[in-house]
């Protein structure tokens, strides 16, 4: 005979995922779209030594508050950024002098994507979530390509053989349709931080300022964060 119990704690039953957050819009919307499909949230915030490190932990931690989330981790790889080589990560690289590309940290999206499906082999999560966003992928670590390969891996290296899946909801996606999607789940954007110069205030000079500040005017919303006035940029 089945005995059924008068009630039951849900959370044993919720469907786990781990989004690899860095604070900015994307991996911030891709967790709203694990929310809304009804998983429970898992945090996994990488520093690997990005000049903006203090605004993503700051933003990381406000996220994992705003949607509840059941563990936040907070992971050094710094020894990623030592290695220098991108805009992102070295001091010594301005984005005024180099090419778009330099946005491009060698081999990091593996190494943080590895990070995640680690812990979901130990928490029992289903589904690793990122940010990814659609092309031009500048960086090769992002493209549908890049996602059909590392879960080959993750297929044939996990001891949970073909259950942990690692999915990028916005792959194609541009950042307007993020912001776009992003309204719709009701995404705090004062949370978000896309710089990749400064921590202090948006330089608005780097790529993905620029990228961000145009896919705001296409949206015709403002964006809720502090810019440094242009004059200012050109000393
Ligand atoms: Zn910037």
């Amino acid at each position: 005979m089945v005995v059924f119990p008068f009630y039951f704690d849900m959370e044993v039953f919720m469907k786990k995922a781990i989004i690899a957050l860095s604070g900015g819009i994307d991996s911030a919307v891709a967790a709203g779209i694990a929310k809304k499909e009804g998983y429970e949230l898992y945090f996994l915030t990488v520093n690997y030594g990005q000049k903006n490190i203090e605004k993503e932990l700051e933003n990381s931690k406000k996220l994992a508050e705003y949607y509840g989330v059941k563990e936040h981790k907070i992971i050094d790889m710094k020894w990623l950024g030592e290695l220098g080589n991108s805009g992102i990560t070295d001091i010594n690289i301005h984005f005024e002098d180099v090419p778009d590309d330099f946005i491009y940290v060698p081999y990091r999206n593996t190494c943080i994507i590895t990070a995640c499906v680690a812990w979901a082999e130990v928490n029992g999560a289903d589904v690793i979530y990122t940010g990814s966003e659609a092309g031009p992928w500048i960086c090769p670590d992002n493209s549908p390509e890049y996602y059909e390969a590392i879960n080959n891996l993750v297929g044939i290296s996990t001891k949970l053989n073909n259950k942990i899946k690692v999915v990028a909801p916005l792959n194609y996606s541009d950042k307007e349709g993020n912001i776009r999607k992003g309204v719709e789940l009701g995404l705090p954007f004062e949370y978000t931080w896309t710089c990749v110069a400064r921590d202090d205030v948006a330089c608005g000079i780097c790529q993905p300022c620029r990228d961000r500040l145009q896919a705001f005017e296409k949206v015709g919303i403002k964006d809720p964060i502090p810019y440094a006035k242009l004059e200012d940029n050109k000393e």
